[in-house]
């Protein structure tokens, strides 16, 4: 059995300077924005029949989908998707790649409320293009949800709909934000120690 001690003091959140956010703060936060969806959906799904779609975009919007969805209190479907752009500078089609899920379908059914679920804003480019490619398909609405909005950072404007909180404009991680792909895991947001940069 491996049990060293060095297995046994591991711990994620040495790596961690300041915690912005714990678990508690964000079952809090989640909550609040699961109760706009709610009530901006309620009509729409319970009285006319229409589709409300949360649509998360991976990999970091996973933690936030899973808590966010279960407080959410409607019928509701589920989709993943990853979007990359063509690069940051281009500026020709203002359009970004979008590979989804298992039901893409969905996306262009005329009946569908489509929420766009995003871990943080930063310059607005992702979310600005993911809303007009979305927007040519034919779908009842699109609208936008960031856990996150970095306001300091931002170079195009993008209407955020469902808005958890405002952040600092520092580098942060935890609760499905990655620093090259880790911390995603942390239950809690914080903001990284500058050695793990620099090392
Ligand atoms: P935008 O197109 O708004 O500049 O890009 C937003 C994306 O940048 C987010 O989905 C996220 O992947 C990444 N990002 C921006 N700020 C942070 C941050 O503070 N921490 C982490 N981990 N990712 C960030
Ligand atoms: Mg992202």
């Amino acid at each position: 059995m491996k049990t060293d001690n060095k297995l046994l003091s591991y711990n994620l959140s040495d790596d961690i300077e300041k915690v912005l956010f714990s678990a508690e703060e964000l079952d809090e936060i989640v909550g609040n924005v699961a109760n706009q969806i709610t009530e901006r959906f309620a009509d729409s799904v319970l009285v006319n029949n229409e589709k409300l779609v949360i649509v998360g975009v991976l990999n970091g919007s996973f933690q936030f989908v899973s808590d966010l969805v279960k407080k959410i209190n409607l019928p509701l479907e589920i989709e993943f998707m990853f979007a990359s752009s063509y690069g940051r500078n281009t500026t020709t089609s203002g359009e970004v790649n979008i590979k989804v899920g298992k039901n893409p379908d969905v996306l262009v059914d005329s009946n569908s409320n489509i929420v766009i679920v995003e871990d943080i804003v930063d310059s607005g480019r992702t979310l600005s293009k993911l809303l007009t490619t979305l927007r040519k398909k034919g779908n009842k609405s699109v609208s936008l949800c960031a856990l996150f909005d970095k306001p300091e950072r931002r170079e195009v404007e993008v209407p955020v709909d469902f808005l958890g909180a405002k952040v600092p404009d520092e580098f942060i991680v935890g609760y499905g934000l990655d620093y090259a792909e880790k911390y995603r895991n942390m239950p809690f947001v914080g903001i990284l120690k500058r050695e793990i940069y620099e090392n």
